[in-house]
């Protein structure tokens, strides 16, 4: 049963591996590949290898400002695969 006015697909995501609904319109551009927004922050970080400064200045965490930025997209929006 697909709903009529968006066609849907299961997709699994690309960092978990669970299954998830994903409008095809959107798989078609690239996106809907992951299935919350920690997931697609979990698999850019790990894209881009980038694990922070491993000096002195402990009070810096990129990760987390990486995730507190991730949190504010919305994981399909074109803004997310942006560089
Ligand atoms: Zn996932």
């Amino acid at each position: 049963m697909t709903p009529a006015r968006a066609k849907a697909v299961v997709v699994k995501c690309k960092t978990c591996g669970l299954p998830f609904t994903a409008r095809v319109a959107d798989r078609k551009r690239g996106w809907a590949r992951f299935c919350s927004k920690s997931c697609k922050a979990i698999k850019q970080t790990q894209r881009t290898g980038y694990a922070g400064p491993r000096d002195d200045c402990s009070s810096y965490s990129p990760r987390e400002d990486w995730a507190r930025y991730a949190a504010t997209i919305h994981p399909f929006s074109p803004e997310a695969f942006e560089p």
